[in-house]
């Protein structure tokens, strides 16, 4: 039985590429980066070549705007606790989402347990956050406000560019959580219009723990670390060149690909779900019907655990999520969904599927054969219970 990967929202498989690049620098190429000899800057070139590759990824103005920290949820504290202590001076208001990742969230109690205030928004039905209600929140202390660009469990995509025009003329930052929606769909910092945005590797073919933050020229905020100054003294320590180099090698290749690939993946999805509504039935869709991430499913099947078919497939070798990734070993429903207003057992329902590149129409092909079944005997199972 082959293994169907549908789990590319908690992490992908490293691209080839991405793998070959860091290669050398393990054992052939381990300079410190930070070394003035000749030895340390063959890294060091590596790294700068990789800042490029992240930069002209998300269409940043220049290379310097890229910080290497080690991961997603490293960005997002530091963009949030980085900003906002540096900034208290000026207020201590902070905007953010109910359903933000548990990054942003945990960050957001941190700064709370400091003296900020944070006011969390609310979401319509589809997970949408109002830019109105951005507006709404707003006081003369607020000086962040951090929404993220596509939401990791129901993939609902935020309308960042409208946010960022409402604080065009303020001094109030703003930041992105892009982990999820980076190298899914062609993206530039500029049409965002944000200060700061937060990338991460390994959800794109590059290696876990590696992620970039995004700190548009001028913008100042304070270090999480001390140390020898690395990263403009933003993220000190001796910089992991063979995860940044891959990291760059899968950046580069998500930009390149993703025009082709987010069509790709959307009639991939679309067909998908097309067939299970049509041949297993009494699903409804979370999350926006249109406003999503091309790689993301995310359902709720009448009368069924998310967990049970979770495991069911897993028995099959099929690899799916229920409720998010880090959320998995808890047993709450999921704060995105409930933050949406759908009732519990429907979040109890809720089944995350996710493709990448590796996915093929055959896979999809199999998987929904193997979800019919699976689901038929979980169905028939609490009928003869009742
Ligand atoms: C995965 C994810 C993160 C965390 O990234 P790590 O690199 O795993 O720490 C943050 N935000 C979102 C939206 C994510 O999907």
């Amino acid at each position: 039985m082959k293994t169907i990967y549908l789990d590319y929202g908690a992490t992908s498989p490293v691209r080839e590429e991405a793998l070959q690049a860091m290669l050398p620098y393990f054992r052939e190429k381990y300079g410190n980066s930070g070394s003035i000899h000749d030895f340390g800057q063959v890294s060091r070139e590596a790294i700068e070549h990789a800042r490029r590759q992240v930069a002209e990824a998300i269409d940043a103005d220049s290379p310097r705007e890229i910080i290497f920290v080690g991961s997603g949820t490293e960005a997002n504290n530091l963009a949030l606790i980085g900003a906002a202590r540096k900034h208290r001076n000026k207020g201590n208001h902070i905007i953010t989402s109910s359903i933000e990742h548990p990054s942003v969230l945990e960050a957001c109690r941190q700064l709370e347990r400091e003296g900020f205030e944070v006011t969390y928004l609310p979401v319509d039905r589809f997970g949408l956050v109002r830019s109105e209600d951005v507006k709404k929140a707003l006081t003369d202390k607020t000086i962040l406000v951090s929404i993220m660009a596509a939401n990791n469990e129901v993939g609902t995509i935020q309308p960042i560019a409208e946010i960022s025009r409402l604080l065009k003329r303020s001094s109030i930052l703003f930041h992105t959580d892009a982990v999820q929606y980076f190298g899914k769909v062609p993206m530039s910092v500029a049409d965002l219009g944000v200060d700061l945005l937060s990338i991460g590797s390994h959800k794109i073919g590059g290696p876990k723990g590696i992620g970039a933050l995004y700190i548009r020229k001028g913008v100042r905020i304070e270090p999480l670390f001390h140390g020898g100054g690395q990263e403009r003294g933003l993220r000190p320590s001796t910089l992991n060149t063979p995860a940044i180099v891959g990291f760059g090698a899968a950046a580069y290749l998500a930009a390149q690909e993703a025009e082709a690939e987010s069509a790709r993946l959307t009639r991939l999805r679309d067909a998908c779900w097309q067939r299970i509504r049509d041949e297993i039935g009494e699903v409804v869709l979370n999350g926006h019907p249109t406003r999503r991430l091309p790689n993301n499913l995310n359902l709720s099947f009448h009368r069924v655990e998310g967990q049970a078919v979770l495991l069911e497939l897993s028995r099959n070798k099929i690899y799916v999520s229920s409720g998010s990734a880090c959320s998995a070993g808890k047993h709450a429903a999921s704060h995105v969904l409930m933050a949406m207003g759908t009732d519990e057992e429907t979040a109890f329902q809720s089944l995350r599927i996710t493709f990448g590149k590796e996915t093929t129409e055959a896979e999809l092909q199999r998987f929904i054969t193997c979800l019919k079944k699976v689901m038929d005997e979980l169905r028939s199972l609490l009928i003869n219970e009742s």
